[in-house]
């Protein structure tokens, strides 16, 4: 309970950037004697300060002393593994980027090579920030789903075509000696999101991931849905082009086999707006033939434009499916595919929204790119472990 209620006051004090006791016992409902305690214990500990005290005065005794987070006090690194790149930031506790790499991702049929280049990313961004190691408090995995959450494995990505029950929390653990938490890739993307978000009450969003893959993390009324498992925000079968290719689940034209950088490659090579001869089927050699197909379009290349068009009107499309099943706020889009493909999303979704979604005229649902770049998903998964140290997972304080 002790962990909890501090978990609490430091997220408070984080959001706000500064707090007194006074402010903390109130917003929490905590006795100030509680608070009073667990700030002391987080002054040793160096996570946060005392800051000066303002001299203006309230007219009624002193003006109460402000703490401070102390942003470099705790650190965490976040590793996305998106099958065709491995991104890796070590994140400060106040949501500072330390620092950051970027590095292909090796060829999907090799998890144990996956490992070692996770290993070494990690230890060359903990040598390039020369942080004191006792204050980094583990590494985050940001991972394609499906993932067995309890026991830390990756399951059977379907981009991932060798990865089969993959440990990779504990892999990792003992190749670089840190605790090491695994989430999937979207649910961390909509975490980074809410972490960093100045406000989180009343936070109902989307998180709208596109990568090799296509998926949606999900934090309704504050808090991040993980489902049952740990697998929520499956999106590949929704069905957005009924006269679509077969899928391998039994239905024409889901996501999956509509908008992903391979439908899309697989759609130019068709219509040879690429030549059939030059791609290869992994994840590194379609990302660089999707950059083609939109450095092609934006040339003036009209059957380009077609593909990039219809891929913008499918997307669109599942995303009124989501809204009108979640009654989401706002829809946060990113992934490494986003900004290549914003120009044709963003001319679509606002009225693919206007014209199906149910409660429109109620509402309305605001879609924005993140702010947070393409290492989203691993700043996400950095936060996961410094919520997993120091953050409340649930609205409903424990009172002492
Ligand atoms: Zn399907």
């Amino acid at each position: 309970m002790g962990n909890y209620n501090q978990a609490v006051i430091l997220e408070q004090i984080r959001r706000a950037g500064a707090m007194s006791r006074v402010e903390l016992a109130s917003i929490t409902g905590l006795s100030a004697q509680t608070v009073s305690n667990i700030c002391q214990r987080m002054i040793e500990a160096g996570i946060i300060a005392e800051g000066t005290r303002s001299t203006t005065t309230s007219g009624r005794g002193k003006p109460p002393t402000p703490l401070l987070l102390v942003g470099d006090s705790r650190f965490a690194v976040g590793v996305h593994v998106d099958p065709s790149v491995i991104s890796t930031v070590l994140l400060a506790l106040d949501g500072t980027v330390i620092t950051h790499r970027r590095h292909p991702a090796p060829t999907a049929g090799e998890p144990a090579k996956t490992v070692r280049l996770i290993s070494r990313q990690v230890e060359r961004v903990l040598a390039t920030a020369a942080v004191d190691r006792e204050r980094v408090v583990g590494v985050g995995i940001a991972a394609p789903g499906p993932i067995d959450i309890e026991r830390g494995v990756i399951v059977d990505p379907p981009n991932l075509g060798a990865w089969h029950r993959v440990p990779l929390q504990r892999s990792v653990s003992e190749s670089t000696g840190l605790p090491v938490v695994l989430d999937k890739d979207v649910t961390a993307a909509a975490v980074a999101e809410r972490w960093l978000s100045p406000t989180i009450r009343d936070l109902n969003f989307a998180f709208l991931y596109l990568g090799t893959g296509l998926g949606l993390g999900l934090v309704i009324s504050g808090e991040v849905v993980r489902g049952g498992s740990g697998n929520a925000g499956e999106i590949g079968h929704i069905v957005v082009d009924p006269a679509g290719p077969p899928c391998s689940c039994g239905q024409r034209g889901c996501v999956a086999v509509t908008c992903t950088p391979a439908a899309l490659v697989g759609e130019a090579e068709r219509l040879s707006v690429l030549p059939r001869s030059r791609v290869g089927s992994d994840p590194r050699s379609v990302d660089d033939a999707l950059s083609e197909i939109v450095s092609l379009a934006r040339r003036g290349n009209a059957l380009a434009s077609d593909i990039l068009e219809r891929v913008g009107e499918r997307i669109s499309r599942m995303i009124t499916v989501v809204c009108n099943l979640l009654d989401v706020d706002r829809v946060v889009v990113g992934g490494p595919l986003w900004a290549r493909l914003s120009p044709w999303l963003e001319s679509q979704i606002p009225l693919a929204l206007t014209t199906r979604l149910v409660a429109h005229g109620i509402h309305d649902v605001e879609v924005v790119g993140t702010t947070l770049g393409a290492n989203v998903g691993a700043i996400g998964a950095a936060c996961l472990v410094l919520d997993d140290t120091l953050s409340p997972k649930t609205d409903s304080l424990l009172l002492s």
